[in-house]
């Protein structure tokens, strides 16, 4: 692979991490004149619209790939696909920082994954959403994975990537039951009702009756109505999409997972729970233990409780996310919020910024994503124009630069054309039997043979 610089009079951006937020901020930048490196440890570019979003949301993943394939035509924007930054990496952040960019941007994502810590969370049959949601999206690393589920499939969380989890499990794995668990109540469930239209055929209602029986008093006591609670909760229940698996979803409210309990092959068997109330706090409520526990009996456990940032990447980092300038700057949008931030110093790392769940790990959609990237290029804009004064280095340069050392690394870059070659190879594939949405090779080994092939 042999890229040229587009020689603008721009400066020299590279973007690490081509998700939503790292698609908005480079297209910005290439709008602006820039010339704009990506690189992105998948092969394939879109982050979690390509490996998050559920797969057969066709139509929402068809638009944004759409205007992703547009972005990277532009003559100043160089792909660089499966190439991971960080310790031990294809690249440190050490290295892209002595490459004469001008700016780098880190819109890489929340890749860690928030510690459970309850005693039994390394059991077999205990996963994180993320890696569920990668399998199912057929991610290289997770795709080829088996995923055993058992019958009965605990969820820890009420949000939408629950929903998503429970439709796989409901549609695709046919298990028998789906329950999700929440430590605090119905009302404080955060999944959107749209979303839960992919599984409200399956609700198990009567379940769902009885489990508010179960905590009508505990309800009662911060003023919510059971019964009132429980009609709204159903009524959302409309436009259910239909399927032929006989599984039933059902939730379990106002508890805790305390331990997972295994049997003799360390294989999980049960969740010990908590009893919970709920207490007023503020505007909102908050969920307190009762020192009540009870067993309930699953096959599985999937802890949906949102995402922290990678710590082994190399940017400062503290308690699951980056750290940012604390020193405010009164411009909007706010430039210290976007700058990451060395402690140890006290200096802001130059030249260094942050966009999307990188900056705020698990938060929004990609709407809100590729806003956080608008908002990161409005940032480095001003940074070009204020502090970084004339172009570092010539975009020839830099991307001679990455070559040399990619190459030294032994890295296996995929370019524009090597991604086009492998979207052919996949639509051809189309129809596939065990594919969801869209077909999609599953391995990294398979798609650059693919590529490899094509080009020859
Ligand atoms: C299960 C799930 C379902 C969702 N469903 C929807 C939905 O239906 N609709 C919706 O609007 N939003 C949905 N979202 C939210 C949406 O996916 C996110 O808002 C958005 O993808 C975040 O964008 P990002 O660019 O910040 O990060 P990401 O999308 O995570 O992209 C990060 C990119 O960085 C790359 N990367 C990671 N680490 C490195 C590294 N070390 N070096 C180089 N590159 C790296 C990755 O390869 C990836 O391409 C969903 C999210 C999840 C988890």
């Amino acid at each position: 692979m042999s890229v040229t610089g587009a020689e603008t009079n721009g400066h020299v951006v590279i973007v690490v991490g081509a998700g939503p937020a790292g698609m908005a901020l480079a297209k910005n930048m290439a709008d602006a004149g820039h010339e704009v490196i990506i690189l992105n440890r998948d092969i394939k570019f879109g982050g979690l619209a390509e490996y998050g979003i559920f797969p057969s949301k066709l139509k929402l993943r068809g638009g944004l790939k759409k205007q992703y394939w547009d972005m990277l035509e532009q003559p100043n924007v160089h792909y660089f696909g499966n190439v991971s930054v960080g310790q031990g990496k294809d690249l440190s952040v050490e290295d892209l920082q002595a490459l004469g960019a001008s700016a780098i941007a880190f819109s890489i994502g929340a890749q860690g994954t928030k510690a459970i810590g309850v005693e039994g969370d390394s059991a077999s049959g205990v996963f994180h959403a993320k890696d569920v949601v990668y399998h199912f999206n057929r991610l290289p690393g997770f795709g080829d994975r088996p995923f055993d589920m058992g019958k009965h499939v605990a969820i820890i969380g009420v949000g939408d990537v629950m929903v998503d989890i429970a439709h796989w499990l409901i549609r695709y794995k046919k298990v028998e039951r789906v329950t999700a668990i929440a430590r605090r109540g119905p009302v404080e469930r955060k999944y959107n009702p749209k979303e839960i239209r992919a599984v409200c055929s399956n609700m198990d209602q009567e379940g769902i009756a009885k489990e508010f029986a179960r905590i009508k008093d505990r309800l009662a006591a911060v003023g919510q109505n059971a019964d009132e609670v429980l009609t709204n909760l159903t009524a959302e229940f409309t436009k259910c999409e239909q399927t032929d698996s006989p599984s039933k979803m059902g939730f379990r409210f106002l508890a805790s997972p305390k331990r997972v309990l295994v049997d003799s092959n360390n294989r999980v068997r049960a969740l010990e729970m908590e009893e919970n109330k709920l207490e007023p706090k503020g505007d909102d409520t908050a969920a307190v233990g009762l020192k009540q526990y009870y067993e309930f009996p699953v096959d599985s456990v999937v802890f949906a409780v949102g995402d922290r940032v990678d710590d082994t990447v190399g940017l400062p980092y503290k308690n699951g996310v980056y750290v940012t300038n604390p020193t405010k700057t009164g411009n909007d949008p706010d430039d210290a919020l976007f700058q990451a931030y060395d402690e140890k110093s006290g200096q802001v790392v130059d030249g260094v910024f942050l966009a999307g769940w990188a900056r705020k790990a698990s938060e929004g959609l990609v709407g809100i994503a590729k806003r956080d990237g608008d908002w990161c290029a409005e940032v480095i804009a001003r940074y070009l124009g204020t502090k970084g004064g004339q172009p570092r280095t010539g975009a020839g340069d830099v991307l001679a630069k990455l070559q040399a050392l990619l190459k030294e690394r032994k890295s296996k870059p995929v370019d524009l054309e090597g991604l086009k070659i492998l979207d052919a190879v996949e639509k051809a594939h189309a129809g596939a039997p065990d594919a969801i949405g869209e077909f999609k090779f599953a391995s990294n080994a398979d798609m650059l043979a693919h590529i490899e092939r094509g080009r020859a």
